[in-house]
């Protein structure tokens, strides 16, 4: 099955991406993970990225799809693409989608978490309100050092959001009109929302 999750920053696509990973083992593809993968590698396009992250812009659609290229062959779950009704296109071109998860989310609570949210250097755990690490800044999984994102500042926040309604929220009508948009609400505990996208994965 090839999933895509879409939602506001903060709304917890990543963990949801996690789980559904663990569980039905769909490859997590997290494009936010990629690129700042390619920041911690200090390549030229790494340095390029870097500057793009921290203003919360959206980066060139040539360097997401040299990135993602070759990634989209397995069953995956898709976290952070597409984000525009172009990207959609793209993607498109090269495979079909099954569903599409919209998971919701008021921009208070968006704000909310975003500025409470930390994240496991290593493995990409993320924790904040919703669920605090057993040990202060040490990930309850791989034992790293947790480290609050870069972007997860005030002016980044607020920038992101701002594309995520002007560019990423047309996605949904588009892909309603495919007859593949599930909608999810987000503003409920982490079991309580993986538990309805669970049951709608199977119908
Ligand atoms: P968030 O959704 O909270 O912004 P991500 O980790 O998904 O976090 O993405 C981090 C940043 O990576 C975005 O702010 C943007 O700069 C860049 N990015 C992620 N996905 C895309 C995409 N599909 N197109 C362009 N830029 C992207």
């Amino acid at each position: 099955m090839k999933i895509i999750l879409i939602g506001m920053q903060g709304s917890g696509k990543g963990t949801y991406a996690k789980l559904l990973n663990e569980i039905y083992h769909l490859e997590h593809i997290s494009i936010g993970d990629i690129l700042r993968n390619e920041v911690n590698k200090k390549s030229k396009i790494g340095l390029q990225i870097d500057e793009i992250l921290k203003k919360g812009e959206l980066v060139d659609d040539k360097i997401i799809l040299d990135l993602l290229e070759n990634k989209l062959k397995n069953n995956f779950v898709l976290d952070g693409f597409p984000r525009t009704i172009k990207q959609a296109r793209e993607l498109e071109k090269i495979t079909k989608i099954d569903k599409v998860f919209y998971i919701t989310l008021k921009d208070e609570t968006a704000i909310k978490r975003l500025t409470t949210r930390i994240q496991c250097e290593k493995c990409g755990a993320i924790y904040g309100n919703r669920k605090k690490p057993l040990n202060d800044n040490i990930c309850d999984i791989c034992g790293s050092k947790l480290i609050k994102r870069p972007d997860d500042n005030e002016e980044s926040i607020k920038k992101r959001l701002e594309i995520f309604h002007k560019e990423t929220k047309p996605l949904i009508d588009f892909y309603i009109k495919k007859k593949i948009l599930i909608k999810i609400v987000g503003e409920k505990t982490i079991d309580k929302v993986f538990s309805k996208i669970e049951e709608y994965l199977n119908k």
